[in-house]
């Protein structure tokens, strides 16, 4: 079968450090066009634009095109690439609000074409395994702690940290990807302490506390930009059996029991293109909207706090991990 033709949208780090190389290793797809206000291009690409409405129309051969833009700007990108025919792979978060996906989805189903919101975390492994061992338990507690250096990860990005760039929820959404892929029962945000800087708008930590809607049951999740040193991706769960799961390297690892299941290294971006080349042959669209309704509702219910204002006064090279 002839590979899948795909564009780019969005030449920024994630589109360098993942799309790029993943799409390069796969022969299920082949990168034909790529976008980018810019203007940078990639030998790979036979076509360059700068405006990604001309890549849509100007290139009639294109299947697919992975939308690697910040979120504010992904719903209006999104809409025009399905009216233009052609298939979406949404970066996370898929868009900047619950409206704008679900109007995608529906378009996407209109128009008969694949919509994918991709959640990267999902494809590491420990994060299946985990999904199994906790199928048909009863979670007693779970605690996520993700923390970490925001100018090692996020050097220079100002969207970031503007209205709808989501802040620490960027990262903790990926959390919540995790969280709402291993719990057996359906989870709620019951509270959320949001702390934004005095000169942002959006939260550099948030303490959120969660519910299943039955009494006893603990959990929470501390999220928190400013963790220099060791960074820290971690989800403890303790089944009502009395059973303990570690979660760590954001699902990477899996000790269950003391015990260690699974230590491989992230298989993110392979996962999410080897789905979309299913999703594509099958001509079937992936909306998974959970992690993005408990962000939703953690801004909705979440106490604004002000804390110290950020600066950007310096940042740490080296960054591979996928945040
Ligand atoms: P980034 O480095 O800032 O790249 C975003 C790129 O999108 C920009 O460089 C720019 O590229 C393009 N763009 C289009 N419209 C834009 C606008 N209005 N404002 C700013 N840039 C615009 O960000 P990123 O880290 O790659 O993140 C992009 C998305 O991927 C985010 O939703 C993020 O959550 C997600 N993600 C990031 C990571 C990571 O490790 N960084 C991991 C997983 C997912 P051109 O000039 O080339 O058009």
């Amino acid at each position: 079968m002839a590979p899948h033709t795909i564009g780019i949208i969005g030449l920024g780090k994630i589109a360098q450090d993942q799309h790029l190389p993943t799409i390069r290793a796969n022969p299920d797809f082949k990168l034909l066009a790529v976008s980018s206000l810019r203007g940078l291009s990639t030998d790979d690409a036979k076509y360059t634009f700068t405006d990604y409405r001309k890549m849509l129309s100007g290139v009639p051969e294109l299947e697919a095109v992975a939308i690697c833009t910040p979120p504010q700007v992904r719903h209006r990108i999104a809409r025009d690439a399905l009216l233009a025919g052609k298939s979406v792979l949404l970066e996370k978060p898929p868009a900047a609000t619950l409206s704008e996906l679900a109007d995608l989805e529906q378009l996407a189903d209109k128009v008969g074409k694949t919509l994918f919101t991709t959640w990267h975390a999902q494809y590491n492994k420990g994060v299946d395994e985990a999904a199994r061992a906790l199928a048909g338990q009863t979670v007693k507690t779970l605690h996520v702690t993700w923390k970490e250096d925001v100018r090692r990860w996020h050097p220079g990005q100002q969207w970031i940290w503007q209205a709808g760039g989501f802040g620490i929820f960027d990262p903790g959404i990926n959390a919540f990807s995790i969280v709402t892929r291993i719990m057996p029962q359906p989870v709620f945000i019951s509270r959320a302490d949001l702390k934004f800087p005095a000169n942002r708008d959006a939260p550099i930590a948030a303490e959120v506390t969660l519910s299943t809607g039955q009494p006893g049951v603990d959990l929470t999740a501390s999220l928190d930009w400013r963790q220099t040193g060791p960074q820290t991706w971690e989800i403890d769960v303790q089944t009502e059996a009395g059973s303990q799961l570690k979660l760590s390297d954001g699902g990477c690892r899996l000790e269950i029991d003391g015990r260690v299941v699974v230590d491989e290294k992230p298989a993110e971006y392979e996962g999410i293109y080897k789905r979309f080349d299913e999703l594509l042959t099958e001509g079937r669209s992936a909306v998974d909207v959970a992690p993005f309704r408990l962000v939703a509702d953690a801004f909705m219910v979440g106490r604004r706090l002000q804390v110290e204002p950020f600066e950007e006064a310096s940042t740490t090279a080296g960054a591979t991990k996928a945040a």
